[in-house]
């Protein structure tokens, strides 16, 4: 390996130039924590020059794979800094501190699965069309600059409070189409990518086929196949027909633009340009669908976040008057929190793929406006946003810890029952979380966290799927 492509090496002019030399902790203030993903967390953050909102993924390039890591990152800053598009998240700059590089992007509320999370049914028609529209608008712009994203899903799909739809997380894209790489999640992944060997290769036609599995997400809740374990599916979409939409009740044309999109043969499907044309993003619908979407969000998370609240509000009271709370008084809260629908856990979520991500632990705006006085000092653990992406990122490893932003560990497994000494504390990290604006409920950070106990088995599998592939390559 030349040295330049050593972790933190910046005498290679080109790497040095892709870093700001800026100290971020300066520049960037307020920091929470809005999303954990394979690499480590994203944040939402204040730049102290000019007030404006950012979202900062920070990603490590210490511990194990620090090379690998490293590369990752300038993989994901090259990628990011060279996309200019109304449907790509924008790019601010990168920053380097203490093994970390600070990615600094434009901040959005939440991304199209957190959505299904939040209203826990399936999204309105014209809704899916303007989310699919905005996404498709953006990944032709990739493939007509022959980049290929890879890991396009729910997950990965950004909104913005004007209503703007953005692709994000280009830690899966590639450079260069045609690529031949195992790259992707699982469930969204084109037939093409799961075949395809050292001969093999596949362009941006993979996005197209998981736009076509992401909208049958967005419509159903889960992509199709989803209750099976990742390896099964895998072998299920390269073997058997593809999916369709369930129920009937949706019209033709979206039923034809779900078949289109997934046409087995990349041949017969449609390229993301031409997709643009086809009549079920077309049809006219209110230029307001995403935003009436975002304030219906907004709306529904406030009335968990503040379900959530009284509950704590409720622990707190009876702790102070009857001391801590037993084992059973705590179940019996949780149990009346699962009839309440705050806790997302009973969903679906069964399997869950290679890597997991947890979002916010912040409601809305004005979520937090409402709340009860008495109760404003007072707070959840959030755990949320589910995603998955299978690559051979170094950065998948993370531990389970969870760093909130007074540098105190917890365990993240404490989910929704902290210990009970810590209640207070905990209070206080919330205290800010009305600031800014999210379609992001609490509860669904706990989910998240449980979700990703189980990523690393997960991992493990795949990666004795990708040996297996290269020995079958090499012979
Ligand atoms: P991963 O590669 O781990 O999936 P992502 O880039 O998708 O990482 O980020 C993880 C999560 O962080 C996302 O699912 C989303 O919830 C949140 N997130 C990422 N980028 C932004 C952003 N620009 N604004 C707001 N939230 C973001
Ligand atoms: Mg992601």
């Amino acid at each position: 390996m030349p040295s330049s492509a050593r972790a933190g090496n910046l005498k290679d002019p080109e790497v040095a130039d892709l870093f700001c030399k800026d100290d971020p902790e300066k520049l960037f203030a307020d920091l929470r924590e809005i999303g954990h993903g394979s690499f480590g967390a994203v944040y939402f953050a204040r730049d102290v020059r000019n007030n404006e909102v950012v979202a900062i993924k920070k990603m490590s390039y210490s511990g194990k794979q620090t090379n690998e890591k490293w590369q990752d990152i300038i993989k994901e800053v090259k990628f990011l800094q060279k996309l200019r598009h109304p449907n790509t998240i924008e790019y601010r700059g990168c920053y380097l501190k203490e093994h970390t590089a600070w990615l600094v992007m434009e901040y959005c509320l939440g991304s199209a699965s957190d959505l299904l999370e939040v209203h826990k049914k399936p999204l309105q028609e014209i809704e899916i069309a303007a989310i699919t529209h905005g996404a498709l608008q953006g990944l032709a712009y990739l493939h007509s600059h022959n980049m290929i994203h890879r890991d396009v899903k729910a997950g990965n799909i950004l909104l913005t409070e004007p209503g703007q739809v953005k692709l994000g997380d280009f830690g899966s894209a590639s450079i260069v189409a045609p690529a031949n790489s195992f790259v992707g999640t699982p469930y969204w992944m084109a037939p093409e990518v799961i075949l395809a060997m050292d001969e093999g290769q596949y362009d941006g036609k993979v996005d197209v086929w998981s736009l076509g599995i992401t909208s049958i997400e967005l419509a159903e809740r889960k992509p199709p196949l989803f209750n099976m374990n990742a390896m099964s599916a895998l072998y299920h979409i390269a073997q058997n027909e593809s999916p369709i939409l369930q129920s009937n009740h949706w019209s033709d044309s979206f039923r034809n633009f779900v078949d289109s999109c997934l046409q087995k043969i990349p041949q017969d499907r449609p390229t993301s340009d031409v997709l643009l044309n086809h009549r079920f993003l077309c049809r006219e619908r209110p230029l307001t669908v995403i935003m009436d979407l975002i304030a219906r969000t907004k709306d529904a998370v406030r009335e968990l976040d503040n379900l959530q609240y009284r509950k704590m509000k409720k622990i707190l009271y009876q702790e102070k008057h009857n001391g801590p709370m037993g084992e059973s008084q705590e179940e019996e809260e949780d149990s009346e929190a699962a009839s309440c629908k705050m806790n997302s856990l009973g969903s679906n979520h069964s399997i869950p793929s290679t890597s997991v991500s947890t979002g916010s632990q912040s409601s809305s705006v004005n979520s937090m406006q409402e709340v009860d006085d008495s109760c404003s000092d007072m707070t959840m653990m959030h755990p949320q946003d589910y995603s998955s992406t299978l690559e051979s990122s170094p950065h998948t490893k993370k531990d389970h810890q969870y760093t909130w932003d007074d540098g105190i560990h917890r365990d993240p497994r404490a989910g929704l029952r902290p210990a009970s000494s810590d209640k207070s504390s905990q209070a206080q990290n919330y205290k800010n979380q009305g600031r800014f604006a999210t379609i992001k409920s609490a509860s669904l950070v706990t989910k998240q966290i449980h979700e990703h106990e189980q990523e690393s088995e997960l991992r493990e599998q795949m990666s004795g799927y990708k040996r297996m592939r290269r020995q079958h390559q090499k012979q």
